[in-house]
Parts: structure tokens; sequence; C-alpha cells
């Protein structure tokens, strides 16, 4: 048989296929026993002169596998040897199966290089090295030498998570100090700002301090029955400036408010300040927005230091109105 082997596309070279043509042309009668020994060949042809009924079409599965030990023959050796092929951009299985001649096509090459594809024959990598016309050496084998591409992988994917995750940890610390820093930024920018405010419309907080009791606040320490101002946290002795500019209306001993301050200012407000420890200023006397006028403490009827502090719409109790809604509204960030 000097043609077998030379190519082996079964188109061309098989005697047995020709035998089938040739039978198959002489008549339908000849044709199916013929097919059964042929294999799947005659079919892949897409020339068979009669229709392969089902019974012979399944024939043709065990016999297709006999076949195979016919083509790896010495005589195919040359050309059918098992090779190394090196995967390129754009291959698949079965192009290279095509390409490559494989007999099986790209079954046969994922089932030789089951260990080298891996789970999924639809993902292979340019430099993969794939074995055609034969199954690829032993994973023990390989072992020897060098791991196992799966295990290569694996080790990969291992290192790459962690860089991905050493990334996302640095990315994250640099975010979170870009938020520290944007956040000091917006507090600078806004302790400017307030004091930019100050000086445009002359208006500020008593002290620098926040709210421990807010206006309106409910309870029975209250003659009115709620809060007529707000309480600021200050220990006793902190300085107390008035909020704008203005002429204290009075300053001394307020009852139940101990040392007082008031002051009327020039849009027809009042601002009070209570619980004084110390009186900076005198009835009559005219004083400029941030200057200060007492120091904090907790005189009268309080339960520890702190500035009690109002807005009224006249001198006296009982013409509250809110006091640090007033402040903002005068460009006072609070
Ligand atoms: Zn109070």
């Amino acid at each position: 048989m000097p043609a077998q082997g030379k190519h082996r596309r079964p188109k061309s070279s098989s005697p047995l296929t020709r035998g089938f043509v040739a039978a198959g042309t002489g008549g339908a009668a000849l044709a199916l026993p013929l097919i059964g020994a042929t294999g799947a060949n005659a079919a892949d042809q897409g020339a068979a002169p009669v229709a392969l009924p089902q019974a012979a079409a399944e024939a043709q599965l065990p016999q297709q596998r006999a076949a195979e030990p016919r083509q790896a023959a010495p005589a195919a050796a040359p050309k059918t040897g098992t090779r190394t092929y090196s995967v390129v951009s754009g291959d698949s299985l079965s192009k290279i199966a095509a390409d490559q001649d494989v007999r099986g096509g790209w079954q046969k090459v994922y089932g030789d290089n089951r260990e080298v594809v891996g789970e999924n024959p639809s993902l292979i990598f340019p430099g993969m090295k794939l074995t055609l016309g034969g199954k690829a050496p032993a994973a023990a084998e390989r072992k020897a030498t060098a791991p196992a591409p799966q295990q290569q992988r694996t080790e990969r994917v291992e290192r790459t998570d962690k860089r991905a995750e050493q990334r996302t940890e640095s990315r994250v610390e640099q975010r979170s100090q870009k938020r520290t820093e944007k956040r000091a930024e917006q507090r600078t920018e806004q302790r400017t700002e307030s004091k930019r405010q100050t000086q445009r419309s002359g208006f500020s907080a008593p002290v620098p301090s926040g709210v421990s009791t807010p206006y309106r606040a409910s309870g029975g320490s209250w003659s009115s029955g709620y809060h007529t101002g707000v309480d600021f946290r200050a220990s006793s002795g902190t300085p107390v400036k008035a909020v704008a500019a203005g002429t204290v209306v009075s300053a001394g001993w307020g009852g139940a408010y101990g040392n007082e301050v008031v002051i009327r200012h020039n849009d027809g407000r009042y601002s009070q300040y209570a619980h004084l420890s110390a009186l900076g200023v005198r009835s009559g006397q005219s004083v400029s927005g941030g200057q200060q006028i007492g120091y904090s403490g907790s005189t009268g009827n309080s339960s520890g230091p702190h500035l009690h502090f109002e807005i009224r719409t006249g001198p006296g109790y009982g013409s509250d109105i809110d006091p640090l809604g007033y402040l903002r509204n005068n460009g006072v960030p609070l």
C-alpha cells in the first residue's frame, strides 16, 4: 500500500475510501456494507451517494476507533508522528486541528492535551505547547523537570491575587489619606471662611465650642417650660465675645442667670450671655463684634460651667428667637 500514510486526509489517501466511492458510484446496494468498513471518513466527505441509514451511521463509531491504530501505523509516522505545536494568537483547538490535519478534530487535540489546556477547551493561550498526533507526556514526567502547568497557573493566579490585593490596599490607603487631607483642607477653609465672614459681617460665635443643650429643649428646669437659649460647652474662665457690634444695655447680676451681659445690636436684636464668672464690660459701653465681654462660669441657677446664650427681639426675658439660626443667618458657620 504505497499510497497509505502520504496524506492523512481520507479523501485522497485511503484506499478503503476509494473503494467506497467506487462502490458507491456503482450502486447503493454495494455501498452500505462498505460504509461499515471504511468508518466515519465516508460521511466526512459529504459525497456519500446514498443517505446513511441510522443503523449504518451508528455502526461507524466502533469502526472509527478500530481504524485508528491503522492510521498510527509506522508507515504514517513521518507525517503523523507526535509533534509539539506552539499556540499562536488567534488559535482555537478546532482551528489547530484543522490546520494541522489532526484526525479526530479538536476533541482529539483537547483529549491529548487535557492537562495542558485545563478545564476549558476554549481557553488556550499563545505560547501554550500542545502535543499533536499523540498524547502529551504524562503529568508525572513533566513534574520531574517543572511544575505542572495547572500548578504554575494556580501559583500565577495566587501571585496576581496578592499583587492586586496589595495594590487595592495601597489604593485604599491613598484614598483615605486623600480624604483626611481633604477634610483637613475643608476645615481650614471653613475656619478661614469663618474669619472672613466675621470680618465681613462682624458676627462670630460667643465661644469657639459646641452646643450642649439646644434652643427650645423642653424640660422642667426652665420657668417657661423650654430652654430660651442655647448652652455652649465652656469650662469656667473661657473668654466670651460679643457676637456682633452693639451697645451693652446691662452688665451685672441677673438672678437665675447669674452674672449676665445683654447687648443691643445695630439690627435691633439683643444678645444675652449668662452664668458668667466675671464681667468685662459696663452698661452703656459700645462693643465691637468679637470683643471680649467677660469669662464663662456657673453663676446663678446653673448645674455646671457653660455659657447660656440667647438672642432676643427685646432686652428682657421671653422675647427669645432661635440663637443659632440668627448667627447662621449672619454668616457664622455653626
Ligand atoms: Zn441655658
